[in-house]
């Protein structure tokens, strides 16, 4: 005889840093929360990096995972030209991606979440009597768990939004990182080399994270390791990595695209799950997690009232629609516009922006969370770079928009 399935109040898929952190929120109120991951606890996958501001240490408490410390950052153009930005205090930390996640995770089952690891949701479907049924590979018999709300945190996955028909990406960038010992930069600064022969459509980087250093790239298209290599042979390049010694390759996908549909009666998606990710840079751990929070409070005040319906669950997007809907929207349209742009207009772009009174603005304006604030003021500043903003203006002077 098959046993009967195993009921929760809240099954969250995915056990990266937005999962992880909804599971810890709603298990703390003491509902009957599970976490599942496909990946086994110490065999995940290296992940990529975590360049955050330090409004993630105020949404989740990480501040031992800091390894270290970022004011400012050297933009290279694909001539050789250098601008620096020098915000003169902390604008940014690196997190040990690693033990972040732990730390998250360890916060939910110490608040009660159920941890599942290892095992890999396959389909889910809403019953009739107003649940949700997760088919999960990796669990004991019945092979399915049941939930009254269900959480997609899945990442790029697809699974969540792909079986409840949200949004899916406009696109998916590729991008990887390898971590180096013996990198020679200046800790304080992060660097990042404008090309279009290694990073067509975005920008490759090195991050100082305290002794080590990632260097990385993300690109539209093409073979992503490949491109690393290219970008690694460039004189910029070269002379921060000639001695240094590879430690980590690690490669993921960043999902572009503003998500219009987050939830559906008993469902709401999270995270990069959600396209909750800032096309400018690709980050996504700072709105993922902000949304996590909305996405937890909405599941409790759902337990509460008893009511899942497609109305309640509305909560949640228009909560973190609100908070940075608009700001996704003009990065999304910012980076259409960068993205576009050929190395001949990359050179001339950094050219205008290279100027005593313009780069005093991106350090007095500039934030890596709201990129579209600085963006706006430099076009009233520098009316040439007019030329280069194309949908980002239209984007920027639409009201509200
Ligand atoms: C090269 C690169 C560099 C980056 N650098 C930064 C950065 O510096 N700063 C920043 O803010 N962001 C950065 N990001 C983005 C950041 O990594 C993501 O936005 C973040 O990981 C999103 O977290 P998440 O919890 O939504 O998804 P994830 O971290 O992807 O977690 C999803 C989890 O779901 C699990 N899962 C998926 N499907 C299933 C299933 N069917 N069943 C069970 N489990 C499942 C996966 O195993 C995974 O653990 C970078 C990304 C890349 C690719």
């Amino acid at each position: 005889m098959r046993s009967s399935a195993r009921v929760f109040d809240v099954i969250v898929i995915g056990a990266g840093p937005v999962g992880s952190n909804v599971a810890a929120m709603v298990a703390k109120e003491g509902y009957r929360v599970a976490v599942i991951d496909r990946h086994k606890e110490n065999e995940r996958p290296a992940k990529c990096g975590a360049l955050v501001t330090p409004r993630v240490l105020d949404l989740v408490d990480a501040k031992m995972t800091v390894m270290n410390h970022i004011r400012g950052a050297v933009v290279c153009s694909p001539g050789g030209r250098e601008v620096v930005v020098d915000g003169r205090e902390t604008k940014a930390v690196v997190l040990d991606r690693e033990a972040f996640e732990n730390q998250l995770i360890t916060k939910a089952r110490d608040n009660g979440a159920e941890c599942l690891f290892g095992a890999t949701a396959r389909a889910a479907r809403r019953t009739a009597t107003g649940k949700v049924e997760v088919s999960v590979h990796g669990v004991d018999d019945p092979g399915y768990l049941s939930c009254r709300i269900l959480v997609g945190a899945d990442g790029t996955a697809g699974g969540v939004p792909g079986w409840f028909s949200m949004s899916k990406p406009k696109k998916m960038l590729l991008g990887c990182e390898q971590t180096m010992s013996g990198v020679d930069c200046d800790e304080r600064f992060v660097k990042l080399f404008l090309g279009r022969d290694f990073a067509p459509g975005f920008f490759g980087w090195i991050i100082p994270g305290g002794g080590i250093a990632r260097v990385g790239l993300c690109v539209e298209r093409g073979n992503v390791r490949a491109n690393l290599k290219k970008m690694m042979m460039k004189p910029a390049v070269r002379k921060c990595i000639g001695r240094a010694e590879p430690v980590q390759y690690s490669a993921g996908r960043i999902p572009i695209g503003f998500p219009q549909k987050t939830c559906a009666q008993n469902i709401m998606v999270v995270g990069d799950a959600a396209c909750q990710v800032k096309a400018t840079s690709g980050g996504g751990i700072f709105t993922g997690l902000l949304s996590s929070t909305i996405c937890a409070e909405t599941a409790i005040k759902a337990l509460e009232k008893e009511d899942f319906s497609a109305k309640m669950m509305r909560t949640y997007h228009r909560g973190w629609m609100k908070r940075i809907g608009k700001e996704l929207k003009r990065d999304l349209a910012i980076h259409d516009s960068f993205s576009r742009l050929t190395d001949r207009q990359l050179e001339d772009l950094i050219r205008l922006l290279d100027k005593p009174h313009i780069i005093d603005m991106v350090q007095q304006f500039g934030d890596i969370d709201f990129p579209s604030k600085v963006g706006w003021r430099l076009v009233r500043e520098e009316p040439r770079l007019l030329k280069y903003a194309g949908n980002a203006l239209r984007i920027l002077l639409r009201r509200g928009g």
